[in-house]
């Protein structure tokens, strides 16, 4: 089912890639982040070897339990907020943070990657529409903090990351895809080794990669219902 369900989702995204009005400065290629959160550890093993490369996990202690049991195999996407008390942990699992949502969670993930020998890379997670029950920065803090980012000097940030609302029609959340797609390609003029636009999940990847995602976070048309019974 997973085999027949990547070739489904792969398929969708190279026809939203052709449906691009015009080019788009965060290219022509779409990263696939498969989202394993409240599925079993083996979902992992088996999308890797479809040929899957980025995994995403929303909770430390739920991608650590995973990691003992798989070792490290593919490259590891945290996509859920994180605490301070727990940067530690995740720079050591963790090949992408795409949920830095705070100045203060970066100050710490900073020292901890300088602790750790390591450069870790993030994504600004940036709540474009101001939704109170989700995190990340607003646009205006998002643009305050710009500035700041040559301060952390164990960061590398590679863009931006964004969840839209949830929506009957993705065709009314397409305006929060093309402002994160407009921040992002402002965020490049100052920062031209950025590349990264994480926007987009099963219910609006496809809106989202028309206005310029490059990276998408799939978890529900890939391995179905989650199971929040399972525990890690
Ligand atoms: C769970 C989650 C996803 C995947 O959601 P689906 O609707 O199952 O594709 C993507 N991004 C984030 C931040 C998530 O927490």
């Amino acid at each position: 089912m997973l085999q027949e369900n990547l070739k489904n989702v792969q398929a969708k995204i190279d026809a939203a890639l052709a449906r691009r009005s015009e080019e788009k400065i965060t290219g022509s290629a779409v990263t696939l982040v498969a989202v394993t959160k409240n599925h079993p550890a083996d979902v992992i093993t088996e999308a890797l070897s479809l040929g899957v490369t980025t995994i995403g996990e929303n909770r430390v202690q739920e991608a650590r339990a995973k990691r003992e049991m798989l070792g490290a195999v593919g490259r590891w996407h945290l996509i859920g907020h994180l605490q301070t008390n727990k940067a530690k942990q995740a720079v050591a699992i963790f090949d992408m943070i795409e949920s830095a949502d705070s100045l203060h969670l970066m100050q710490k993930l900073d020292e901890e990657a300088a602790k750790a020998g390591k450069v870790q890379e993030v994504l600004l997670q940036v709540n474009i529409a101001r939704e109170e029950q989700k995190t990340g920065f607003s646009p205006e803090d998002y643009a305050a903090i710009l500035p700041q980012l040559d301060s952390f000097k164990n960061l590398h940030v590679r863009g931006l990351m964004v969840i839209a609302p949830a929506a009957d029609n993705p065709d009314d959340i397409r305006w929060v895809f093309a402002d994160g797609y407009k921040l992002f390609c402002e965020l490049k003029q100052q920062r031209p080794d950025v590349d990264t636009l994480s926007m987009g999940m099963t219910h609006d990847y496809e809106v989202a990669i028309e206005e310029g995602a490059n990276m998408v976070r799939i978890g529900t048309a890939l391995f179905g219902q989650r199971d929040y019974s399972l525990k890690f």
